[in-house]
C-alpha cells in the first residue's frame, strides 16, 4: 500500500508502449521472429531472471513486507528462493524435457519414423494473485520462457509494492522485446483479455476465472485456472496430535493464512478436537510469542476489505484462541474458532474459502464421516490427512479427489519439484511446476515421415485386392 501512485499504466497516462494491446503486440513480433525460440534464448532468460532474484532479494523483501508484513525469510522460503529452486529446477532437464521423442510405427507405416516435437504456444499472458505475488507471477514466466514463449505479465494491483517492482526490475534482466510487464487492475486486465493470446495462464478466484474463460472462448485459447477453495484438514484419533497441531499451525498462519493451499478448516472426532485444542494453542504460542502483534514472523491482511471481510466471520462466542484484531495495521490474531454445524449457513466460516488466520474446527463421527464430508463439497485444491495409520492413507488416496493430497504436512508438496501443481473441479484445471509446465506451455506436434520407396501407403490404397486385406 506505499506506493499507490504508481500502480496502473492507465490508459491516457502510460507511455504508449505501455498500453496493453501494445504491449501484446510487441510480444506477438517477437514471437513470430523467433526470438523466444532458440534453446541459448531460454536458457539465458532463466539465468538472467535468477540473477534478478538474487540481486534483489533484499528488494522484494521489503516490497513484500509493505505488502503483506512477510517477515525476510518467509519471503525467501516461499517466494524469491522458491522461483530460484524452480530456475534451477529446471535448467538442469531443460534439455531433456524439450528433446524431441521417438514415437514407435506400426509395422504397415515401416519403414516411417515418428516423434514428438514439442513446440511453444506463442504469446502466454499470465494473470496473478496478490497472495504470493511474486512466486504465482514468476514461476509461470519460468515455465512459459523454458518452453520457448513470448510473455505478458499481469502482477496484482492489490499488491502495490510488488506489482510496482516486478514492473522495474523485469525490464532491467528480461529481453524486453518478449517479456512484457502489464500494470493495473480491472480495466487493464479487461483490455488485456481482449486480445488474442495462445495460451493464458490465471490464478485467483473462481469468479475472475469464469470471466478469463468467458473471454477465451471468443479466440479458442486454451487456458489454465489455478483457483483456489477450502482445503480441509483431517485429524484421524490415531494422528500424532503435538505435530498434527504444529503442522496445521504452522500451514494456517503462513502469510496469515492468505495461501491458497492453505489447510481452512480441521474436521475430526469430537474427542480428538478437543485434545488438539490445548496443542493448537501451545503451538501458536511457540511460533508467534504470547503475542504474536509483535512477531516479526507474522504477516498482515493485504487490505482493508480483506480485514473486514474476516473480521466478520470470527464470532466471539465460538473463539478458541485468538480473536483480537487491529484494523488500523490490518492485524488479527492467529485464531482457531469451533463449529456446531457446519452445514447451518449461520456458520460464515464454512461458506467459503477463509483465506485468513481463521482455523475452525468441525466435529465428525470417524472415518466414513470426514470421507463423505469432504466429498460433499467441492474438489479441494489440497487435502490434508495427519495419521499414522496405512488404512486411512489407503481410504483417502482411493476414495477422494482433490488436487493434492498430504499426509502429516501441509503446503510441502508445492516443494517436490516433480509434483505437478493445480486444482481438480471448482479448484482448478490444468497444472504445472517442473515438466508439467513445460508440457502446459508448449504443444506436443505429432511429427511422421514415410520415405517415398518402398512404398508402403500401396497396401492402404485401393485396389482392395484380397491379398492386401490381409496385410491392413
Ligand atoms: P486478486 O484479487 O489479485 O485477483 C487475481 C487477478 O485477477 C489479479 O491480477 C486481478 O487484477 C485480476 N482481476 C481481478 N478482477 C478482475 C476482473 N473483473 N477481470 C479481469 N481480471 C481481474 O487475487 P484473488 O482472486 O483475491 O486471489 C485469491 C484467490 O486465489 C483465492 O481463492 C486463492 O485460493 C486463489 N489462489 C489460488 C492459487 C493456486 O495456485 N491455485 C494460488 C493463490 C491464490
Amino acid at each position: 500500500t506505499s506506493h499507490p501512485e504508481q500502480v496502473g499504466a492507465v490508459a491516457g497516462s502510460a507511455p504508449a508502449d505501455r498500453l496493453p494491446a501494445d504491449a501484446v503486440a510487441a510480444a506477438r513480433r517477437a514471437f513470430e521472429q523467433d526470438v523466444t525460440k532458440p534453446r541459448p534464448w531460454r536458457v539465458a532468460q532463466l539465468r538472467a531472471l535468477r540473477t534478478l532474484l538474487v540481486e534483489h532479494e533484499h528488494e522484494i523483501a521489503q516490497a513484500l513486507h509493505a505488502d503483506l508484513g512477510k517477515s525476510a525469510t518467509e519471503a525467501w522460503v516461499t517466494e524469491t528462493g522458491f522461483v530460484v529452486r524452480e530456475i534451477d529446477h529446471t535448467l538442469r532437464h531443460l534439455r531433456a524435457w524439450t528433446a524431441p521423442r521417438r514415437v514407435r510405427v506400426p509395422l504397415s507405416l515401416k519403414p516411417g519414423r515418428a516423434k514428438i516435437v514439442r513446440e511453444p504456444l506463442g504469446v502466454v499472458l499470465v494473470i496473478a494473485p496478490w497472495n504470493y505475488p511474486v512466486q504465482l507471477c514468476l514461476a509461470p514466466l519460468v515455465g512459459a520462457l523454458a518452453a520457448g514463449n513470448a510473455v505478458v505479465l499481469k502482477p496484482s494491483e492489490v499488491a502495490p509494492a510488488t506489482s510496482a517492482l516486478l514492473a522495474r526490475l523485469l525490464p532491467m534482466y528480461l529481453d524486453t522485446s518478449a517479456v512484457h510487464v502489464v500494470e493495473g487492475g480491472v480495466p487493464e486486465t479487461t483490455e488485456l483479455l481482449a486480445q488474442r493470446f495462445d495460451h493464458i495462464f490465471y490464478t485467483g478466484n473462481g469468479a475472475v476465472g469464469r470471466i478469463v474463460l468467458e473471454a477465451a472462448t471468443k479466440h479458442l485459447t486454451p487456458v489454465t485456472l489455478e483457483l483456489g477453495g477450502k482445503s480441509p484438514a483431517y485429524v484421524s484419533d490415531d494422528a500424532d496430535l503435538p505435530v498434527a497441531a504444529q503442522r496445521l499451525v504452522w500451514g494456517k498462519f503462513t502469510n496469515a493464512g492468505q495461501t491458497c493451499v492453505a489447510p481452512d478448516y480441521v474436521i475430526a472426532s469430537r474427542q480428538t478436537l478437543e485434545a488438539l485444542k490445548p496443542l493448537l494453542v501451545d503451538a501458536i504460542r511457540a511460533a508467534f510469542g504470547p503475542d504474536p502483534s509483535t512477531s516479526p514472523d507474522y504477516g498482515r491482511i493485504i487490505g482493508a476489505r480483506h480485514f473486514d471481510r474476516l473480521a466478520a466471520l470470527v464470532d466471539p462466542a465460538r473463539v478458541v484462541t485468538g480473536g483480537r484484531s487491529d484494523a488500523a495495521t490490518r492485524y488479527l490474531e492467529p485464531t482457531v474458532v469451533d463449529v456446531v454445524d457446519a452445514d447451518d449457513p449461520r456458520e460464515l466460516v464454512m461458506r467459503e474459502e477463509i483465506f485468513g488466520p481463521v482455523l475452525p474446527l468441525v466435529p465428525v463421527d470417524g472415518l466414513d464421516a470426514a470421507i463423505d464430508f469432504v466429498n460433499r463439497r467441492d474438489k479441494p485444491l489440497a487435502l490434508y490427512v495427519f495419521t499414522t495409520s496405512d488404512a486411512v492413507r489407503r481410504r483417502f488416496e482411493r476414495d477422494t479427489s482433490s488436487g493434492a493430497l498430504a499426509f502429516n504436512v501441509p503446503l510441502a508438496h508445492l516443494a517436490v519439484p516433480g509434483l505437478p501443481f493445480g486444482g481438480v473441479g471448482a479448484s482448478g484445471t490444468g497444472a504445472y511446476h517442473g515438466e508439467r509446465s513445460i508440457e502446459l506451455f508448449s504443444h506436443a506436434k505429432s511429427v511422421l515421415s514415410l520415405p517415398t520407396r518402398p512404398d508402403t501407403t500401396v497396401f492402404v490404397r485401393p485396389p482392395f485386392s484380397s491379398a492386401k486385406q490381409q496385410v491392413i
